[in-house]
């Protein structure tokens, strides 16, 4: 196997997987170490995930969430950036091998993130559009927008319904967010651009399992959030389960369903198993247990931090949140550890602390809760955008975001609404 042709150097060399909120933040905090780093990632860029759900509404462009490896270590001689996508680990070897090139490694970090669970449901997963990359997004908005100029066109009642409806699965926080930003472009953009389309006839269905919508926040944030999103002309169906989706029909577990061309998934994800390590088996979402310092069981060297790691600590049998927030200050604990080893230092387990659950509904609503502390409204979407912004990668991207939702604000307006490219994959109704 050709390798990815990594310098040799005297430096131990720390090879990370993934370079979301963890990895990225590990490789930014070894960026002055004595370590040679090297990031492999199967795409060149970091992707802002909060902000994906703009991407797909056409609020926001693909390249305002996403930023090159290469720009960000650009002054980083000792850090590596290798585009590929993990094959397989040999501890025994201290070998990764990509789809790109192998390389060794003293220390491996694996920080792979997640995927969308389909929960074994074929026809959903190779149907409906899950939002978890960039490629998901913009497959959202092109087949949206696609549907909306072939409902001007259609020639039944039947047709026109399956165009327009729209079904989101999954009432936790992507659901939510991209339920509110399509009942604000039906709301305002579609009378404008779409005269001949009744938006009468374009309904929002947000579909949730549980009793309640944004499950991991307070009884009184969900039900604010379900009247938000009810004002707005969402439906949002409770309780109810999807089984399936053929002949552009949405399958409910009683059996009833929903004509859509347009079926969203938010509901779920897992983790994909790391073949050589793999003890995915033992988890239900796959996910790779590690103790509190991030180690991978029965390994010394190799690591698991953010979305792809459980930790083995008893106080959190279920794991932490599959959040931002957890993964970057996993990222740091094990740079500050990395580096505490480098200088003969013991390293120190990772605690985790609590913290926020931000989740916006709309140009200007949201809902915030740190602890007991609870606001919702314009002040919270304040707070959400300045979370946003704060933690989203380069200058340029901050200033074009943040003028962009500037512009939404007053304008009511959505300004990606673009279909771009054939050859993107398209699902719509025939
Ligand atoms: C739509 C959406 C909205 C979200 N909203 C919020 C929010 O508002 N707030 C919040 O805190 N969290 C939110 N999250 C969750 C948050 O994005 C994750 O918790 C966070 O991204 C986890 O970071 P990570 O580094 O573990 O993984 P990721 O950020 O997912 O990064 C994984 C990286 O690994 C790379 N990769 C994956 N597989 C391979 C492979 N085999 N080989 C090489 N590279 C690979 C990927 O390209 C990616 O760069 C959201 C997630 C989604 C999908």
């Amino acid at each position: 196997m050709k390798t990815l042709n990594i310098p040799q150097t005297e430096q131990k060399r720390v090879v990370v997987v993934g370079g979301g909120f963890a990895g990225l933040t590990l490789v930014q905090k070894l960026r002055k170490s004595n370590y040679q780093v090297v990031l492999v990632d199967q795409n060149n860029f970091h992707l802002f995930k909060p902000l994906l759900y703009q991407v797909a509404s056409a609020g926001l462009d693909e390249s305002d969430i996403a930023f090159p490896f290469r720009r960000v270590f650009q002054t980083r001689r000792n850090v590596n950036f290798r585009l590929g996508r993990m094959l397989r680990v040999k501890p025994e070897e201290n070998l990764l091998e990509t789809s790109t090139g192998s390389v060794t490694y003293d220390y491996l970090v694996i920080a792979t993130g997640c995927v969308p669970n389909f929960f074994g449901m074929d026809h959903i997963e190779q149907r409906s559009w899950p939002m978890s990359d960039i490629g998901d997004a913009l497959r959202i908005r092109n087949s949206v927008l696609r549907n909306l100029e072939k409902a001007v066109i259609a020639t039944s009642e039947e047709e026109r319904n399956a165009l327009l409806n729209i079904v989101i699965v999954g009432g936790g926080a992507s659901g939510v967010e991209i339920a509110g930003a399509l009942a604000e472009m039906r709301s305002y953009i579609v009378p404008r651009d779409y005269p001949g389309v009744n938006i009468s006839s374009m309904h929002i269905y947000l579909v949730e399992g549980r009793d309640k919508l944004l499950a991991t926040m307070s009884p009184e944030t969900s039900s604010d959030c379900l009247k938000v999103l009810e004002k707005k002309g969402v439906n949002v169906m409770l309780n109810t389960a999807v089984k399936d989706y053929q002949d552009n029909r949405v399958i409910f577990g009683d059996g009833t369903s929903i004509l859509s061309g347009n079926l969203i998934w938010t509901s779920g994800v897992k983790s994909e198993a790391v073949e050589g390590i793999g003890n995915s088996e033992k988890e239900r979402r796959g996910r790779i247990l590690t103790d509190r310092y991030n180690r991978v069981q029965g390994f010394d060297n190799i690591f698991a931090i953010g979305d792809i790691a459980i930790t083995d600590d008893p106080q959190y049998p279920a794991g932490y949140p599959q959040l931002a927030r957890v993964a970057i200050s996993q990222g740091e604990r094990i740079a500050a550890n990395l580096i505490a080893v480098s200088k003969g230092k013991p390293m120190e387990p990772y605690e985790y602390r609590s913290i926020g659950v931000l989740a916006t509904v709309g140009r200007n609503r949201a809902f915030a809760e740190w602890g007991k502390f609870r606001i919702k409204g314009f002040m919270a979407w304040l707070a959400w955008c300045f979370v946003h912004i704060l933690f989203l990668l380069g200058v340029q991207n901050k200033i074009k975001v943040f003028s962009g939702w500037v512009w939404n604000y007053f304008g009511k307006d959505l300004p990606v609404r673009l279909i771009i490219g054939c050859g993107v994959p398209c699902k719509d109704a025939k």
